[in-house]
């Protein structure tokens, strides 16, 4: 009993340290992957319920790991937020975002592109000079970049979050509270911060059409939004019936599988001159 006791003991260490190991080697792949030029933007097209045209875009990281391939992000955005290195990473994407959104309204298509935040990138004292970095170096119009948070990042109201969420409206960036619905449930921050747009959880969204509560939330959710003054974004619309249901609740917004998957910026600019009234 004592040996097998041993046993598994040596078992669990060896893998906490194969878990210790891969994550360090994630680590130092992912500065590698920095100083290389391995990750790389799709886009996923944002969809006006009103018109059925092709507003915008989400800018999703992707690394093109040299033998693993295409890694997702939530395989490394978690290592890199440990190790700071989300900081570099997210401060390439928003400047890489921005190029491709300005080069998008120098080919005549006006699209607004959005860009996810990290809570570390939203407590830096830099982000500002960041943000100003990636419009300026792009020549790309405030009013097109957004800027996606989620709720457990705003209810840290620290003095720098304050402040660079006021500054970074006060430029004409666009703020969204990403995944609404799943973090807190006090919604008083929402109107005291002053955002502009809610994105409805793909959790709600996705089974709309089955379960009554889930319905029931999104149309709440979508009335809030209206009532503050905001926009109201459906993430994950998988299906026809769906994007129905959400047109019915006068959802502004859609995004998912149905409308597009994430891709290269050429599907969006193709996506985006389709004429396609619903
Ligand atoms: P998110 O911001 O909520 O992004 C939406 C995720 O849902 C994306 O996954 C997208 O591919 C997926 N999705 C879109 N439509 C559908 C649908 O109809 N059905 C389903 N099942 N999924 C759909 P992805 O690209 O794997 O990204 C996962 C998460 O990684 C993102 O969730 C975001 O939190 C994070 N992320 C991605 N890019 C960045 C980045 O540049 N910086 C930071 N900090 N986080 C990022
Ligand atoms: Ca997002
Ligand atoms: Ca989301
Ligand atoms: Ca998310």
């Amino acid at each position: 009993a004592k040996a097998a006791g041993r046993d598994t003991h040596r078992f669990y260490a060896e893998a906490m340290n194969a878990e210790a190991v891969a994550h360090l080697s994630t680590r130092s792949g992912l500065r590698r992957a920095l100083e290389r030029g391995e990750f790389l933007i799709h886009y996923q097209p944002q969809v006006s319920l009103e018109t059925g045209a092709v507003t915008g875009a989400e800018a999703l990281v992707r690394w093109n790991h040299p033998d693993k391939g295409m890694v997702p992000p939530g395989d490394f955005i978690p290592i890199a937020e440990d190790s700071g290195l989300i900081v570099p990473i997210g401060a390439w994407v928003l400047t890489e975002a921005c190029r491709q959104a300005a080069q998008w309204h120098a080919q005549g298509l006006a699209l607004s592109v959005a860009v996810n935040l990290s809570a570390l990138q939203l407590q830096r004292s830099d982000l500002v000079r960041t943000v100003t970095g990636a419009l300026s170096d792009s020549g790309l119009d405030p009013l097109l970049l957004e800027l996606e948070l989620t709720e457990s990042m705003l209810i840290q109201n620290t003095d720098v979050v304050m402040d660079n969420l006021r500054r970074i409206k006060a430029m004409g960036v666009q703020v969204s509270i990403d995944d609404f619905g799943t973090g807190y449930s006090n919604l008083s921050y929402i109107g005291r911060l002053a955002v502009d747009k809610l994105k409805i959880d793909r959790g709600f969204v996705a089974d709309l059409t089955r379960n009554h509560d889930s319905a029931k939330i999104t149309a709440a959710v979508i009335q809030m939004a209206h009532s503050l003054n905001l926009t109201a974004v459906a993430e994950g619309v998988e299906d026809a019936e769906t994007l129905e249901a959400l047109r019915g609740l006068n959802c502004d917004f859609a995004q998912g599988y149905f409308l597009g998957r994430p891709g290269p910026a050429e599907a969006v600019e193709r996506a985006a001159r389709q004429v396609n009234p619903f």
